[in-house]
Parts: C-alpha cells; structure tokens; sequence
C-alpha cells in the first residue's frame, strides 16, 4: 500500500542500460497505472480506486528518480524525495476528501469496474515484479522490491474486497472505508519520506559546510 513511500528504489547504482531499460518499463508500467486508477476511480465513483493509485504515483517516482539522479549529489536526491513526499501528501488528502465526498453523499460506485480495474492493477504490478526480478541486483534490492510488491497486492486485493463488499451490501461503505485506510497509511507512507528527505538535506549541508568542494559537477549547494 505505502510501501512506495519508504521503500528504496531497487537501484543500484548507475546500472547498465539493461537495468535502465528495466527501470523505464517498470517507470511506464507504473505511471500508466496511476492513470488508469484515477480516469476510472472518477468514473466509477471509486475512492478506494484512487487511493490505490497513489501506490502507482509513489512507484512511478521511485523509478523516475532512480533514473533521473542516480549517482547525483545526496542533497539532490534528497530533493527529489521532498518532491515526492509532497506530491503524495497532497493526492493523499486529495483521496481522504474524495472518500469523505462519497460518505457524505451516499453515492454507489460501480463495483464491476473496481473488481476490473483492482485485477488490472494486480496483473500490472506482478509484471514490474517480474521484469525486477529478472534484473535483480542484489539481495537487498530485491528484497526490497519484495516487500513493495507485497504490499501493492494487499492494496489491489483491498479493492477488490471493497469492489465485493459494495456488490454484496448495495452501498458505498465499503469503498468509502477502504479508502480512507489506504489513503491514511499513504499520508503516513508521505511524512516519513518528507522526514527522511530532510534528515538527508540536513547532512548534505552539514557535509558541505566542513569540507571542501567536491569533483562532482552536480553538487547539492544550500541556498544561503
Ligand atoms: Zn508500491
């Protein structure tokens, strides 16, 4: 669920183009899903839909970063975490108010197109899991990647029993409940990674204050 939040992203290091070209598919993967999630959260009056593509949103930027900053000074990488932090604290709120929009108003969201899309989005994320999993790099990252593929099947399977639950009951609740519980371990998921985006921006100036410039042309330097 929020395992995209402080999972680290299973990079390591710069990686050859093999290993890219894992990261883009798993980044295309990703990013079409979150799509996918939210074009058909709104058209299914689905709360727990769009929560669920959260999780895409935070994989999506795991491996955008992981392209895009590999071996970039820490200060910028860190950066990029805050960007993301913040991105997910706001569709997470976004989400929570979604939830309580469709709470309030009573409104039934379209349990077959749950059930579809929360399907879709478990066959998606066995598929990064795969191509991960072909180009493994170590016990670490793929463990890593383990937990977080773990976690996003909790997450389809959480809709996917709310899709069920709407079917059997006839109301909105269980979508509604679900997520709210998703969106608020995202939130969570969010202010872990802003805490551990800062702890880094932190060391990196303490880093740059005591020492003399390094080679790296991209060096993280703190607005004065
Ligand atoms: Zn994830």
């Amino acid at each position: 669920m929020s395992c995209c939040s402080h999972c680290p992203s299973p990079d390591a290091g710069p990686g050859g183009p093999a290993q890219r070209r894992v990261l883009w598919a798993a980044l295309a993967i990703n990013a079409a899903m979150f799509v996918v999630e939210v074009a058909a959260g709104l058209a299914a009056g689905s709360a727990s839909l769009q929560a669920d593509a959260l999780d895409f949103l935070g994989d999506a930027a795991n491996y955008g970063v992981s392209l895009a900053v590999v071996g970039l000074a820490i200060g910028l990488r860190a950066r990029a975490a805050q960007l993301k932090g913040l991105t997910m604290a706001a569709f997470g709120l976004w989400v929570i108010g979604a939830a309580a929009w469709h709470g309030l108003h009573g409104t039934l969201p379209a349990a077959g197109t749950m059930g579809v899309v929360g399907a879709l989005a478990l066959a998606a994320n066995a598929a990064s899991f795969a191509l991960l999993w072909a180009y493994r790099d170590g016990d670490a990252n793929m463990r890593s990647a383990w937990i977080c593929t773990r976690n996003d099947v909790v997450g389809n399977v959480a809709v996917m029993l709310a899709a069920l639950g709407v079917f059997g009951t006839g109301t909105g609740w269980p979508d509604v409940i679900v997520a709210g519980i998703m969106a608020a371990l995202a939130l969570q998921g969010a202010a872990v990674v802003l805490r551990q985006a800062n702890a880094e921006l932190r060391a990196a100036k303490r880093d740059l204050s005591s020492r003399p410039r390094r080679s790296g042309r991209l060096e993280y330097r703190p607005k004065a």
